[in-house]
């Protein structure tokens, strides 16, 4: 008789952002019933793509229901850059607003960098402006990407002190990849950044305790690629046909992530499924953001939210 394989222990994120949404809509009332203050966040969309509608409909409707203003300002795909930085400006001085979003990809003939450095930093709430990646760069207080702060609080809550643990993260955007390496640097763990340059990437990975994968290809990281006991955190949302033939002929699909799930389920101690791991930390994070920033703007130190 052949034992079956341990299964890793799955990490959900799902119960994980419901429960950080509780304690921000919670903290969030004290501050209004405390200091009279709500916190405001500006999305901001320009053009009709129908992801990005959708997007921007569940990021106001969640930030409502956390209690909070929720403005959405949506301009036409012709808009010129002026009027787009004109609006960021006003959003900018405007003292019932926190956070501002502005939704990415912009269309082609606004320069995105030049509308990420208007946003005013403190209401940064993606922090994606320089100054925040700055100061999480040199360990001061800022705004931190919503997605890899999100997988943080993952693995903090999954296996606590993260010191002294080898960390790979496979991908360097400046949105998951760079700031993921910083957050975990800061946490005292032993952090190589991979890319597609990278030689030897699968025995890289082995090396892991913590694997995290934001690179944006279905299921490229296998089974084999992971240490058995790491700790894989899957940030990749791909769309891949639906399995069932006569679905898939229907235009039907299904989310996977960017490592072999059910390989790594039976060599990992933890890992995040697709759906329902990282992906819904990343609008409770930017809740949290919200939070945060309208504290600081009124000098209220922020409650702790991450568990
Ligand atoms: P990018 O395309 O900006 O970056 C991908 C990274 O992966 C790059 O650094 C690239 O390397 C690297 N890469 C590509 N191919 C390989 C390869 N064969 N081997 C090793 N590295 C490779 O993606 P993002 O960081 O924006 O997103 C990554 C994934 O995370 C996507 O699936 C995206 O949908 C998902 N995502 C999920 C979010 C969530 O809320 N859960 C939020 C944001 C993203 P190089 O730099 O050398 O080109």
């Amino acid at each position: 008789m052949t034992a079956e394989p341990s299964r890793a222990t799955l990490i959900d994120g799902k119960a994980f952002a419901a429960g950080l949404v509780e304690r921000v809509t919670a903290a969030t009332a004290r501050l209004q019933s405390a200091h009279g203050l709500k916190p405001g966040l500006a999305v901001v969309i320009v053009g009709e793509d129908p992801a990005s509608q959708v997007y921007v409909r569940n990021k106001g409707e969640r930030t409502q229901a956390a209690g909070m203003r929720s403005d959405t300002h949506r301009l036409s795909e012709t808009t010129p850059q002026a009027d787009l930085l004109a609006l960021i400006a006003t959003l900018n001085a405007d003292s019932g607003i926190h956070g501002i979003l502005v939704q990415l990809p912009l269309p082609s003939h606004i320069d995105t960098a030049a509308v990420l450095a208007a946003i005013d930093p403190d209401k940064d709430v993606d922090g994606f402006h320089v100054v925040n990646v700055g100061r999480l760069a040199v360990g001061l207080p800022g705004l931190v990407p919503c997605t890899p702060l999100g997988c943080l609080m993952l693995l903090k809550n999954a296996l606590g002190d993260l010191t002294g643990l080898n960390a790979v993260i496979v991908g360097r955007s400046n949105i998951v990849g760079k700031p993921m390496a910083q957050l975990l640097l800061a946490e005292s763990c032993t952090v190589t950044i991979a890319h597609s340059r990278t030689r030897d990437l699968p025995a890289l990975c082995r090396t892991a305790d913590i694997l995290v994968a934001a690179v944006g290809r279905p299921e490229m990281i296998r089974g084999d690629w992971i240490r058995p006991g790491a700790t894989v955190i899957d940030v990749g949302i791909n769309r891949l046909p639906a399995r069932d033939p006569a679905r898939a002929a229907e235009g039907k699909t299904r989310l996977v992530g960017d490592v072999a799930f059910d390989e790594a389920a039976v060599v990992a101690q933890y890992v995040t499924p697709v759906p329902g791991g990282v992906g819904p930390m990343t609008i409770a994070c930017l809740l949290a953001n919200t939070y945060t920033a309208a504290c600081r703007a009124a000098g209220v130190t922020p409650e702790r939210l991450d568990a």
